[in-house]
């Protein structure tokens, strides 16, 4: 039987290459979004895999959600917390509310949605938790205080589920993308781009969603089982921590 594999905001960006990757690893598939319907059908449309509305940051909406897959295409094996937004602000004029939607989406969805499962892979001694943070997590960002501290939180969350379910056979990892081509950044002006994004980046390109997807089936096989609280830096060597 096919092992179960969820990506939180699975249709877009990053999320959707992971899924697809997941699939063609033979996983059965199960991607979450939060609200763009149009995106999320013409994703299920175009690759088959089967789309479930839910906002992450959201435990009652989460609790539902886990049930509605686990009803549908069994128990979950693998989570790939990746769902994640971006309010940016320096703290000086920053808002609560774009603190607490950050604090929200990127960091509360990771505890609802390991929580659900956890127990459930602990059960069977096996299961893969995968979370995107980001080099911003890493080194800080000027413009992004919530956004730095939500996906440095991401680490510490990592390093110590980790060690609590190593011996029951569930691992916990972290990806720290740099700058990914999503639609997000190729909307950026090529000058900014070429002027202020690229010199940074050693290997002179933007990531590829694909490339972070990779990362995510790497860590979510069986064989990577003695991997385990480490985080995987996927910057094109903007930094070295
Ligand atoms: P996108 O904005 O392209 O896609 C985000 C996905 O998350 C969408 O599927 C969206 O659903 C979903 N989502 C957002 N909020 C919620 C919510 N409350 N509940 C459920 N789903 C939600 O993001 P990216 O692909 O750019 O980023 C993916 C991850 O990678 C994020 O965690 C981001 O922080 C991280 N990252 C991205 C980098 C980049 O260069 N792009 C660099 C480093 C890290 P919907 O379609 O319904 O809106």
């Amino acid at each position: 039987m096919a092992r179960v594999a969820v990506v939180t905001g699975g249709t877009r960006g990053i999320g959707q290459a992971i899924s697809v990757a997941l699939k063609k690893k033979g996983f059965r598939v199960a991607a979450n979004y939060g609200g763009n319907d149009t995106a999320a059908r013409q994703f299920q449309a175009d690759t088959g895999i089967p789309v479930y509305k839910w906002d992450v940051s959201d435990y009652a909406a989460c609790e539902k959600g886990v049930a509605s897959v686990t009803r549908e295409l069994g128990a979950i094996d693998v989570l790939v917390n990746n769902a994640g937004i971006t309010r940016d602000g320096m703290l000086h004029r920053m808002t609560k509310e774009s603190w607490d939607a950050v604090m929200h989406t990127n960091l509360d969805s990771v505890f609802n949605m390991s929580r659900l499962v956890i127990e459930g892979m602990r059960n069977r001694k096996y299961g893969r938790i995968v979370n995107i943070s980001s080099i911003n997590g890493r080194k800080g960002q000027m413009g992004q205080a919530n956004y730095s501290a939500a996906k440095a939180a991401l680490l510490g969350f990592t390093k110590a589920v980790a060690q609590e379910n190593a011996a029951r056979g569930v691992t916990v990892n972290v990806i720290a993308p740099g700058y990914i081509g999503t639609e997000m950044v190729a909307a950026m002006p090529k000058d900014v781009l070429d002027t202020k994004v690229l010199p940074l980046i050693p290997v002179g390109r933007l990531g590829t969603v694909e490339e972070i997807a990779r990362c995510v089936t790497f860590l979510a096989d069986e064989e990577a089982g003695f991997i385990t609280g480490a985080c995987l830096d996927a910057n094109g060597g903007q930094y070295m921590a």
